[in-house]
C-alpha cells in the first residue's frame, strides 16, 4: 500500500499540468516515512520518542484526555489546537522513526478524527472549529499519503462542501484571526485534494480560501496594509508570521502575482524592516509573542521555529530555492535544538541568543512580562509558557527530516544535508558525511530505477568554492546558493560527494555586538552551569500545581558557575581580510584564519573531533571555534539585571573603550549543544 502512495506522490508534480490554473509546484514533498534519520540526527528524533512525544498524553490532560479522542466535550483547550497538533507531530514521528507503537498511537488519533465526521461534512468536537481542524486537515493528508488510506479524500470533499456552504455565515474570519493568518495551512491541503481528484471545484475553493487569508505578501514587504485590515496585531504575533510564510507560495500558483514570489524573500532581507528591526543571528527573529527588538534577551517562540520548519518547506516544494533551504538547515540545526532539553524531557517557550541563566523567575517580555504565568519559560521542563509549544514542537524534527529530500523533475533533489537515507520509487539513497559540523556530503546510491535522470544537489549560499565529484570524478562547476543538476543513468553503489568549505564569519547586530558563524551552525560561549531542579511550581496558564519536582519530567533551572563576560578582541584591521581557513577533516586538526568585519579582524582556531552520538548535548560539541577575548564589566556586561533578575544585562555599545585586560583564547561552540549560553558579543579594537 505505502508503494502505491510513493509513486502517487512523484506523479503529483506531472498531475499538476492538467489544469493550467495550478501553477506546476518545482517540487514534491516525499510522505512521511519516505526519510529516516540516521546517526545522530537520529537521537533527536529518539530523545522526542523517549520523552515529551512518546509520553504527551499521559504528561498532559488536554492532550491524553482531548475531547477529540474521547468527544466528552469538556471545551477549552480540550476541543481546540492541542491535540491535533501533537498527532500532528506523533505521525511524523511515527513514520520517520518506523515505529509501530508510535504509528498505533497516531492512528488512534487519525480513525477518531475521521469517525468524527457528521452527515453534514462538519467533523472534531465543535461544528465551525476553522483553525484547530486546519491541524486535523494537515494530519489526515500526511497520513493518506503515508498509507494510501482511501477514506482520506471522500473525507475531505465532505467538509469542504460544508465549510463552504457555511462560509454565508461564518467565514475564515467568523473563527478568529488565528483561523485568517493560518489559511495556508488549509489551502496546502486543498491543492493536495486537487491534485488527488482534479476537480476543479477545490481550485475554486483554494480561491476563496486565498481571498480570505491575511495578506502576509505585503505586510513581509512593508508591515502596514494601506486600505487593508485595521487590526494588525494578529500579523505581528511570531507564530502567526511564520506560519504565514507558506501562504504567498500558495497563492502564487493561484495567481502568478512575482510579489508573491518574492514575498518569503522579503520577510528575511537583511536590509528589510524586518530583520533590521526584530532578526537574529539564527535567522529567527524575536518575538514574545509580538514582534519584538533585536535584545539579546529576547525570545523567539518554540513553536515559531517548528512553523517556520514547516513553511520552509511549503515553499521549497513551490519554487525549490536553495537559499529557504540554507535557512531550513540553520533554524533545525541551532534554533530547535537550542530550544529543547538535551535529554528530550523538556522544553523552553522561548530561546534566547544571550542566556546566561534559566531562573524560575519573572522574565519580563514584551507581552507576557508581568504575568506569573511567565516564570519559567526559559526553564527546561514539561511546561513553560503557554501550552502550544508543549502540543506543537513534536512536528518540527521530523518535518525537517522529510524535508532533506524531495521528488524534482522525474528524479531526486537533495535539499538538507545530515545523515539519513530515502527510499522512493526513483532511488534509495544514503546520506552520510560530518556535515553540518564539517563541510563533507556523501550521498551514495544504493538502488535506481533504469534510464537517466537528474539528482539535483544544493549548494549552500555561503559556499563559494564547493566541489563536488560523481564517482570520484569532478562533475564541473557549482554555483553558490542554486542547485547543481547531475543527469546520468545512476546505478546502485554510484557515489555523489561534495565538499562545502566553511569560512568562521562575523555579523553584526543590535548596538553593533558581533555573532560567529560557521556554514550554517551559529557559535556560541558555553556558560559552564549546574542543574536544580524546581521542587514545586504553577502549570503556566492553569491552576495546577507540580509538585515533588514533577517525577520524571522536572522542570529545571539552570546556573552559571562561571563568568561569562567576554568582549572580543578584534584586530585593527584597515582593509577586510580575506578568510582563508582550510577545512581537511579528521582528528582535532587546527587550522589558523583571520576573521574580519568592516576591517576589523579576529584570529580564530578551528578544531574538530568525531561526531559523538548526540552532538547537541552540552560537552559534546565535535567543532568548536576558538577566539580571542577579554573579560570586562563596561557598561555592567557580565551581570543579570537588577528588577528582571531572570535575564542578563545586553551588550554595551560596541566598540567599547580599550581594555587593557589579559586576552585569552575562549572556545566558542554550536548554538544548538548549549544550554547557557552567549552569542552576542561586545568587542573592542585590539591594539595589541
Ligand atoms: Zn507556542
Amino acid at each position: 500500500m505505502k508503494k502505491t502512495m510513493l509513486a502517487s506522490a512523484v506523479l503529483a508534480v506531472g498531475a499538476i499540468s492538467f489544469a493550467a490554473e495550478l501553477r506546476p509546484a518545482s517540487q514534491a514533498r516525499l510522505p512521511i516515512g519516505a526519510v529516516r534519520p540516521e546517526g545522530w540526527l537520529r537521537v533527536q528524533l529518539e530523545k522526542q520518542r523517549d520523552g515529551i512525544t512518546g509520553h504527551a498524553e499521559e504528561l498532559y490532560d488536554d492532550i491524553g484526555k482531548s475531547d477529540w479522542l474521547t468527544n466528552a466535550g469538556r471545551g477549552g483547550q480540550y476541543s481546540w489546537e492541542r491535540g491535533p497538533y501533537y498527532a500532528k507531530g506523533l505521525l511524523s514521528l511515527a513514520f520517520a522513526l518506523n515505529d509501530a507503537t508510535l504509528k498505533e498511537k497516531a492512528k488512534k488519533w487519525v480513525d477518531a478524527i475521521l469517525a468524527s465526521q457528521q452527515p453534514d461534512g462538519s467533523f472534531g468536537p465543535k461544528k465551525r472549529n476553522w483553525w484547530a481542524n486546519m491541524i486535523a486537515l494537515w494530519l489526515v493528508r500526511d497520513w493518506a499519503e503515508a498509507t494510501g488510506d482511501s477514506r482520506v479524500v471522500p473525507f475531505l470533499e465532505k467538509y469542504f462542501t460544508f465549510q463552504k456552504a457555511e462560509f454565508a455565515d461564518c467565514p475564515i474570519s467568523g473563527d478568529s484571526m488565528w483561523a485568517v493568518a493560518r489559511t495556508g495551512d488549509e489551502m496546502d491541503v486543498v491543492f493536495w485534494l486537487y491534485e488527488q481528484t482534479g476537480k476543479e471545484e477545490w481550485l475554486d475553493f483554494a480561491r476563496t480560501l486565498s481571498k480570505e487569508s491575511a495578506d502576509w505578501t505585503t505586510y513581509y514587504r512593508r508591515g502596514g496594509d494601506p486600505g487593508g485590515s485595521k487590526s494588525n496585531g494578529y500579523r505581528c504575533h511570531i507564530v502567526n508570521f511564520m506560519q504565514g510564510l507558506k501562504t504567498p507560495a500558495l497563492q502564487w500558483r493561484l495567481d502568478g502575482d512575482p510579489a508573491k514570489r518574492t514575498a518569503y524573500r522579503a520577510a528575511f532581507d537583511p536590509e528589510g524592516w524586518v530583520m533590521r528591526m526584530c532578526g537574529r543571528p539564527d535567522r529567527m527573529v524575536n518575538g514574545s509573542e509580538p514582534l519584538i527588538d533585536r535584545s539579546a534577551t529576547g525570545g523567539t517562540e518554540l513553536c515559531a521555529i517548528a512553523e517556520r520548519i514547516l513553511s520552509c518547506q511549503t515553499h521549497l516544494t513551490v519554487f525549490a530555492d536553495a537559499d529557504v533551504a540554507d535557512d531550513l538547515e540553520v533554524v533545525a540545526y541551532n534554533s530547535l535544538p537550542a530550544t529543547l532539553a538535551p535529554d528530550g524531557k523538556g522544553i523552553r517557550y522561548y530561546c534566547l541568543l544571550n542566556q546566561p541563566a534559566c531562573l524560575d523567575q519573572l522574565l519580563l517580555f514584551a507581552n507576557n512580562g508581568d504575568r506569573t504565568e511567565n516564570v519559567g519559560a526559559i526553564c527546561p521542563g514539561p511546561h513553560a509558557g503557554f501550552g502550544c509549544c508543549r502540543s506543537n514542537f513534536h512536528l518540527a524534527w521530523p518535518k525537517f527530516v522529510q524535508s532533506m529530500w524531495m521528488a524534482r523533475d522525474g528524479g531526486l533533489a537533495a535539499v538538507a544535508y545530515g545523515p539519513c537515507n530515502v527510499s522512493t520509487p526513483t532511488a534509495d539513497v544514503v546520506q552520510g558525511g560530518d556535515y553540518p559540523f564539517g563541510p563533507n556530503v556523501r550521498l551514495k546510491v544504493a538502488k535506481a530505477k533504469g534510464g537517466e535522470w537528474p539528482l539535483f544537489v544544493r549548494i549552500p549560499g555561503w559556499c563559494k568554492s564547493a566541489k563536488v565529484s560523481v564517482n570520484g570524478i569532478d562533475a564541473g562547476t557549482s554555483v553558490a546558493g542554486t542547485f547543481k543538476r547531475i543527469d546520468r543513468e545512476w546505478k546502485a553503489g554510484d557515489e555523489v560527494t561534495l565538499v562545502l568549505p566553511m569560512e568562521t564569519r562575523l555579523s553584526r547586530w543590535e548596538m553593533n555586538a558581533v555573532a560567529v558563524s560557521r556554514g550554517p551552525l551559529l557559535f556560541s560561549f558555553e556558560v559552564p552551569m549546574e542543574e536544580r531542579t524546581v521542587k514545586r511550581y504553577k502549570v503556566p496558564y492553569e491552576k495546577v500545581w507540580i509538585d515533588n519536582f514533577g517525577g520524571d519530567f522536572p522542570r529545571k533551572e539552570l546556573l552559571p558557575k562561571g563568568p561569562w563576560n567576554y568582549v572580543l578582541a578584534l584586530g585593527k584591521g584597515g582593509t577586510a581580510e580575506k578568510n582563508g581557513m582550510t577545512e581537511k577533516g579528521g582528528a582535532t586538526e587546527k587550522y589558523g584564519t583571520k576573521l574580519s568585519a568592516s576591517g576589523e579582524k579576529i584570529d580564530a582556531v578551528v578544531s574538530k573531533v568525531a561526531i559523538p552520538a548526540d552532538p547537541f548535548v552540552p560537552g559534546n560539541a565535535p567543532v568548536t571555534v576558538s577566539v580571542p577575548a577579554v573579560k570586562s564589566d563596561f557598561g555592567g556586561w557580565g551581570y543579570m539585571r537588577e528588577i528582571t533578575t531572570g535575564r542578563a544585562v545586553d551588550p554595551p555599545p560596541s566598540p567599547i573603550p580599550d581594555e587593557d585586560g589579559v586576552v585569552e583564547m575562549v572556545k566558542l561552540v554550536p548554538f544548538g549543544s548549549t544550554q547557557l549560553r552567549i552569542t552576542l558579543f561586545p568587542w573592542f579594537s585590539n591594539p595589541r
